[in-house]
């Protein structure tokens, strides 16, 4: 009994330890690990699938009035229908234009008897030499195979298919190409959630005899063939997946890479003093922290691939954000951020008006009755939507230039992010005594702060790729100018790129900007704890991607997710609040809360 119990629990070591490398392993796919299983019911047989990258391409074929014709049933057979013209010509054309570099298994299941379906095939085969020649093609048989004992009398260039079932002998292991079993033999999944332990034992298993092929790949008929399922196959290191999906599936792992993401090393976190916090007492100083795009789902992802440590999520006041514009149950940034600056629900692409164009008084407005300076900062470009939201007047956000003009006669005294040549030709002309201007964070110092202006072209580079702690760092300058004032001041802070990554698509990017992030209100959160009345609010505009995790390790750090949109969403985004008046912040709520919620932390009536 003992010994079962140590046996069984070694088995269970073994069987993690197995997934934890399966995990790394899910990266290695590509369309080359995808089988077309049924191939000719496609609309076009064997073109889109070797298009696609496949590796291994599935036939069925009749014998029938001595023509091998393609079909699934007898009842379909079509004598127009012939394996030459729909699979050996176009491998022809192929193998004749690319020398046929690629490997490629083409599974030929026999449907009707082995020996005369087989000869026909051979002499048929006879016409194609530069096919039969071909070394990284491998014509596979499978369906009414010969007894593996036979296997030796073929050609050699006439492969087998192995049964997990049946026992081969040396010699005969070396015809066989894959490794082909029915699913449903082993587990009754449906494709969604994970395996059993039980399962993954049973596989694990069955996978492993895969090895005696030339291939060493396994491959699965009447599995789930949807993209989660596809997903825990590559985790089981199942060789080849079985899919009827043919450009869905492609897809899906040609994009692994930016679907997944490991991050090297946990960054460290902060964890707050919490001295301020919840105090029912009037803050000086308000740091708004917006990163565009970031949904529940951008956080856990980052919050998993930082081994399951997020500063963010160590704060206690929290509440959700409803984000649709006034026209759009989808917003964009412009109302979004507007709803933040006016607390009004705008149109789409409409920064700092109403529905109707009227121009909205700004959150900086308010600010200055009390005498507090404001700065905008923000990892885009400085008349971007989001920042725009705080000092411009627009019906339309793209109006660079306008936008600027508007920057001007608002009372933000510091704007900081990213430039271009006509927004740094308009700034040479206003640069004056009142306006500095500088193009680089590093190089920026400055003694009066009445209007200064940073564009620094390295703003606008993702985190990872040459933009560092810019955001922390503009973060840090900005604030020692602004804390020397004594009736307070007001900071936004946009990580812009959130976005970027979702919009793109792209997991690697998404993650090291919600991680950029998470570094920046480290720094933030450090600076409230010493000041002790500075209310910090950390939010979202919208959701980004509408990105789902599908698997993760907070151990390792990985993570691996799937996007359904190239676009915003509309599911409601966090609100994080910390310093005096952060209760304030709890349930569910507009967007234009915050901005009420400011001016009521504040004391300033509307
Ligand atoms: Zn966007």
């Amino acid at each position: 009994m003992k010994r079962l119990f140590v046996s069984s629990f070694s088995l269970l070591l073994c069987s993690l330890l197995f997934l934890y490398t399966a995990k790394a392993q899910v990266l290695q796919y590509t369309s080359q690990s995808l089988h077309a299983h049924n191939d000719y019911k496609q609309a076009f047989p064997f073109w889109e699938a070797y298009q696609q990258g496949y590796g291994s391409i599935e036939v069925d074929i009749f014998l029938h009035n001595n023509q091998l014709l393609v079909a699934h049933e007898e009842t379909e057979l079509d004598t127009a229908k012939t394996l030459e013209k729909l699979y050996l010509q176009p491998l022809l054309q192929c193998i004749r234009k690319e020398q046929h570099k690629r490997n490629l298994i083409l599974l030929i299941d026999l449907k009707t008897d082995a020996a005369p379906t087989l000869q026909a095939l051979i002499a048929l085969l006879q016409h194609y030499p530069e096919i039969i020649k071909n070394k990284n093609l491998q014509l596979t048989i499978t369906g009414n195979q010969p007894a593996p004992s036979d296997f030796l009398e073929y050609p050699s260039y006439i492969w087998f298919d192995a049964n997990p079932e049946t026992d081969y002998t040396t010699e005969v292991q070396s015809r066989l190409a894959i490794m082909s079993a029915n699913f449903k033999k082993y587990s009754k999944w449906n494709g969604k959630g994970v395996l059993t332990k039980e399962e993954l034992f049973r596989f694990d298993s069955v996978i492993a005899k895969a090895g005696i092929t030339s291939s060493k790949k396994m491959r699965f008929w009447n599995a789930p063939d949807i993209p989660n399922a596809w997903y825990q196959l590559m985790k089981l290191k199942v060789g080849f997946i079985n899919t009827d999906r043919i450009v869905e599936a492609a897809t899906f792992m040609n994009n692994l890479p930016k679907y997944s993401y490991q991050l090297p090393q946990k960054q460290q976190t902060y964890t707050p003093s919490f001295v301020s916090d919840g105090k029912q007492q009037q803050p000086k100083n308000i740091i708004l922290l917006i990163a565009d795009g970031m949904g529940l789902a951008q956080l856990h992802a980052a919050y998993t691939a930082n081994r399951g440590d997020l500063t963010i999520f160590k704060i206690k006041n929290t509440s959700l954000s409803l984000t649709a514009s006034y026209d759009s149950y989808i917003t964009d940034s412009a109302p979004g951020a507007t709803a933040f600056s006016s607390g009004k629900k705008t149109n789409n692409r409409s920064v700092g008006v109403d529905y109707n164009g009227k121009k909205l008084k700004l959150l900086p407005e308010y600010l200055a009755r009390q005498h507090k300076k404001t700065a905008i900062i923000t990892a885009g470009d400085i008349t971007d939507a989001t920042p725009a939201a705080f000092y411009a007047h627009r019906s339309e956000r793209t109006e660079s230039l306008p936008i600027l003009e508007d920057f001007f006669l608002s009372p933000v005294n510091i704007l900081a992010g990213s430039g271009n040549k006509s927004i740094d030709s308009v700034l040479a002309v206003k640069q004056s005594k009142d306006i500095q201007v500088f193009h680089s964070i590093d190089k920026f110092q400055s003694e009066g702060i009445e209007k200064l202006v940073i564009t620094d072209s390295i703003a606008t580079k993702p985190a990872a790729k040459g933009r560092g702690s810019w955001l922390t760092k503009a973060f840090h300058k900005t604030v020692n100018i602004l804390s020397q004032q004594k009736d307070g001041f007001m900071m936004m802070v946009e990580a812009a790129q959130v976005d970027y990554g979702g919009h793109a698509n792209d997991l690697p990017y998404l993650v090291t900007e919600v991680l950029d992030f998470d570094r920046l209100v480290a720094d933030v959160l450090k600076f409230a704890d010493a000041d002790k009345e500075t209310l910090v609010i950390i939010t979202a505009d919208h959701e980004t991607g509408g990105l789902t995790l599908l698997d993760g390790n907070m151990t390792k750090g990985y993570v691996s997710a799937q996007f359904s949109t190239t676009d915003h969403t509309a599911v409601p985004v966090p609100v994080f609040a910390y310093g005096p008046m952060s209760h304030l912040f709890s349930g569910v709520h507009e967007n234009t809360s915050v901005f009420y919620n400011i001016l009521r932390a504040l004391g300033i009536q509307d």
